[in-house]
């Protein structure tokens, strides 16, 4: 690991934190937020956690106009013994540096990045909630910062960590979501940027993800760009269903994310012995498993809502209702064993989770400032 001081300048003011029953997901942030800086033929630099605050960037900065950007997303959890948790976080900066590649973002010491984002979890430790349901999200995240308005990679980038504490995703908590399936809009191709987490694919799920609101759905179902036919992922989540007995979600290939929920759940189901393939899918298999009466659950699989059953899917104006519009025992049984796990009251088998030291350790080797 490159080892980089961390300077330290603790606010001198504290936020109000929301009341755990108002949670909203993503709308309120920490105290602090850590920040490091990158330039061509210096490396990364100057690596410090400030108070949470605005950005100064000059309006030429690359992010602005050309979208080189990418971003993670991740939780921490306070356990009922108060030991902070997190859920596979060198997963997450793996697959940063997976996504940096492909929008020629210069890559970060994974091991590095761990340290700073478990430091600056200690500095905002109480801001993590603690009712069931809720957690710290993390959110690390680059852009480009060069002042410069041609196509290419930036010489500049920052490298921001920030945290927001959260309720659940979707309103409807673990209650089953309504999906409807996107025939027009595609979210990504094979050699696109699909496989990266990078804020491009999103503003280009907007047009797709607004008209399905209209219509009372609240995520989308993708399907491939080229044949318009196999299944892809939901907006945020990738997707798996349960057909006659057998677990079924679309395979690594090119166009989706590939989710460490996803993986992890691929995991859990092996364990158990439950039936389980990583193949195509098509929508019209999908139909006629459901005219069957075989397509007994689906579920949307990502850090933000863990499992999101799916209660209706829309398709070529066709309603399925699945498992009743009810949350189906497989997805209960992942969703509790899944935030078990992560939130400490299960035994974690896997060694997934990692837990984040206390304050006073990591406070002694960095320069701190009281402004
Ligand atoms: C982040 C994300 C997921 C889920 O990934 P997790 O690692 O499970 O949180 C799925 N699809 C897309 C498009 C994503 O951005």
């Amino acid at each position: 690991m490159t080892t980089y001081n961390i300077d330290i300048t603790l606010s001198t003011t504290k936020k109000e934190k929301p009341q755990a029953d108002k949670l909203q997901f993503g709308k309120t942030f920490t105290d602090h937020m850590f920040i490091m800086d990158y330039a061509l033929g210096h490396g990364w630099h100057d690596a410090r956690i400030i108070p949470y605050q605005s950005l100064s960037l000059d309006p030429a900065s690359m992010i602005f106009h050309y979208g080189q950007s990418v971003f993670e997303g991740l939780k921490a959890y306070l356990t009922e013994k108060d030991q902070v948790l997190l859920f596979r976080p060198d997963q997450n900066f793996k697959r940063f540096n997976i996504s940096n590649d492909r929008l020629c973002i210069p890559h970060l010491d994974e091991d590095f990045a761990l340290e700073a984002l478990k430091q600056l979890i200690q500095i905002d430790r109480e801001w993590i909630p603690t009712a069931a349901g809720t957690s710290l999200y993390i959110r690390p995240f680059i852009i480009s910062t060069e002042p410069y308005l041609g196509v290419a990679p930036s010489t500049n980038y920052q490298f921001i960590i920030i945290l927001s504490p959260v309720g659940s995703y979707y309103k409807e908590g673990l209650a089953p979501i309504k999906i409807s399936v996107e025939s027009e809009y595609v979210r990504a191709v094979a050699g696109g940027t699909g496989t990266a987490k990078t804020g491009g694919n999103y503003a280009s799920s907007l047009k797709a993800q607004q008209q399905s609101g209209d219509k009372g759905y609240s995520q989308v179902l993708w399907l491939d760009g080229v044949n318009r036919k196999y299944i892809e992922e939901v907006g945020s989540m990738n997707i798996f269903f349960k057909i006659d007995g057998e677990v079924v979600t679309p395979m690594v290939n090119g166009s989706i994310l590939e989710g460490i929920t996803r993986k992890s759940i691929l995991q859990l189901l092996r364990y158990w012995d439950i039936p389980v393939s990583e193949r195509l899918i098509s929508i019209d298999e999908i139909k006629q498993a459901y005219a069957d009466g075989k397509l007994e659950e689906a579920f949307g699989t990502g850090t933000a809502a863990v499992i999101a059953p799916v209660g209706e899917l829309f398709w070529n104006d066709e309603k399925m209702t699945i498992n009743n519009g009810q949350t189906g025992p497989v997805s209960q049984k992942l969703y509790d064993t899944l935030t078990g796990i992560q939130t400490g009251t299960l035994e974690d088998p896997f060694g997934w989770v990692v837990e984040v030291p206390s304050e006073v350790e990591s406070l002694l080797h960095s320069n701190v400032i009281t402004r």
